[in-house]
């Protein structure tokens, strides 16, 4: 069965009276794999070793593009059909391939065993290799494993589950602390450094950590921020560790960014006049960056398919700020905690989307027409070629987004594509 089914109204603040169409069926997105992409150039000293097959190695080719030549810290141990006939051989085979691999790379100081579909669907168990290879390569190198399969996760899913993988390992701490959690750009990171050091707002770490070393503390003193929307395991197994997450929008255009960093100033008392000082100049100047892309956005009407799960929080400030009408806001998994605050600010009237059946959703966007649509790489040149404006959503991943200084560009990569488009019909 995977037929549409329109589900009772969400019991979510704002939203309660819009239904969630939660849908199963064709689906078209990335696998968590691709995450492998944005985390090996955040974690400085690991390595990403996929163990999977020539389809994941193509993918992440692919995926990263020119980043295969400048020596990468990620590769794929493919599964031949020999290891197929018996899984002591391939267990033999990846302690091989590791053992040079790290004999190769001194630098590298923690080791993810990625899992695909192929290693899943013939039940090799990652987790006795990376505990087996641990003993070996201790302490040197830690070895740790995650799934980055397409039937477990979807794009920044592989996120999740590379930094729920780092959760166990860090040390118990029952300090103090503010704990940022989702990988950021470089930029971003020590702009929201500056901005918490200011407030008086410490110590503040970050999850991902740059260097394997750095891995933060955790214990119940500990408050996290979550600063991307797809973090459900992570933060689930963070606050088992007593950590407990301060609920907030996502630091997304200057409305986002502001209440996001309201959320850390409130838990640590910050007095508001306080706050104001810090954030009003930050805020002002990123409002005059969106500002100058309101024209061509604003009443337009835009529609996201699921890929990142981002769209909510992107719905929300390309409505608020930028004035654009969401049509429908797809996205691969919705959770319902983690967004009630960005849910409260969405319009009532979007219609809100889980899962997908790309065949309906396709006619759901055809029939709506609207100004802009937010799509994978595989949806895009098909609907470009059928008249509608696209915007690449895994753009939206790569850029730096976060924070005030980023609003400009964020408003601008949805601008852009109607810019180009009535450049084109001149
Ligand atoms: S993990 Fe699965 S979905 Fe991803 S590239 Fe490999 S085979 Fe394809």
């Amino acid at each position: 069965m995977s037929g549409a089914a329109l589900a009772q109204a969400s019991p979510v603040p704002g939203c309660a009276e819009a239904p969630v169409l939660r849908e199963r069926g064709q689906r078209e997105v990335f696998c968590g794999l691709t995450g492998i992409i944005w985390l090996h150039r955040k974690i400085q000293d690991a390595f990403f070793l996929i163990v999977g097959s020539r389809t994941c190695a193509h993918l992440m080719q692919s995926a990263a593009g020119v980043m295969i030549f400048a020596e990468p810290r990620f590769a794929t141990a493919i599964i031949e059909e020999r290891d197929l006939a018996g899984l002591a051989d391939a267990n033999e085979e990846l302690d091989r391939v590791v053992n040079q691999l790290l004999a190769r790379r001194p630098d590298i100081r923690l080791l993810f065993l990625v899992g695909s579909c192929p290693s899943e669907v013939i039940k090799l168990d990652l987790s006795r290799a990376a505990s087996r290879l641990n003993a070996t390569h201790a302490p040197g190198v830690r070895v740790l494993n995650y799934s980055g399969s397409g039937i477990e996760t979807t794009f920044t899913q592989g996120e999740d589950a590379c930094l729920a993988a780092l959760v166990p390992e860090m040390r118990a701490d029952p300090a103090p602390g503010l704990l940022v959690v989702g990988a950021l750009a470089e930029v971003v990171e020590d702009q929201m450094r500056r901005l918490f050091a200011a407030l008086g707002i410490g110590p503040v770490a970050f999850l991902p950590p740059r260097r394997a070393a750095e891995l933060p503390g955790i214990g119940p003193g500990v408050r996290f921020l979550l600063a991307q929307p797809f973090l459900a395991e992570t933060a689930r197994l963070l606050e088992a560790r007593g950590a407990r997450r301060l609920a907030a929008p996502f630091p997304l255009g200057a409305e986002g960014t502001t209440a996001w960093l309201r959320a850390a100033a409130e838990a640590w008392g910050v007095p508001a006049t306080r706050f104001r000082e810090v954030t009003a100049i930050g805020e002002q100047r990123a409002r005059t960056a969106i500002a100058r892309h309101r024209g061509p956005l604003a009443g337009r009407r835009i529609f996201f398919f699921p890929d990142s799960q981002l769209e909510i929080p992107l719905a929300r400030f390309l409505s608020r700020e930028l004035g654009m009408r969401p049509v429908e806001i797809g996205t691969p998994y919705l959770h319902r905690q983690h967004l009630a605050e960005e849910l409260a600010l969405l319009p009532a009237d979007a219609v809100l989307s889980e899962g997908q059946h790309v065949d309906r959703q396709l006619d759901r966007c055809r029939a709506a027409r609207p100004d802009l649509v937010v799509c994978g790489l595989g949806l895009a040149n098909p609907l470009e070629a059928e008249g509608f404006a696209t915007k690449w959503s895994i753009e939206l991943v790569f850029t730096p987004i976060q924070g005030y200084d980023q609003a400009g560009d964020l408003a601008e990569l949805f601008a852009r594509p109607l810019h180009r488009r009535a450049t084109l019909m001149v």
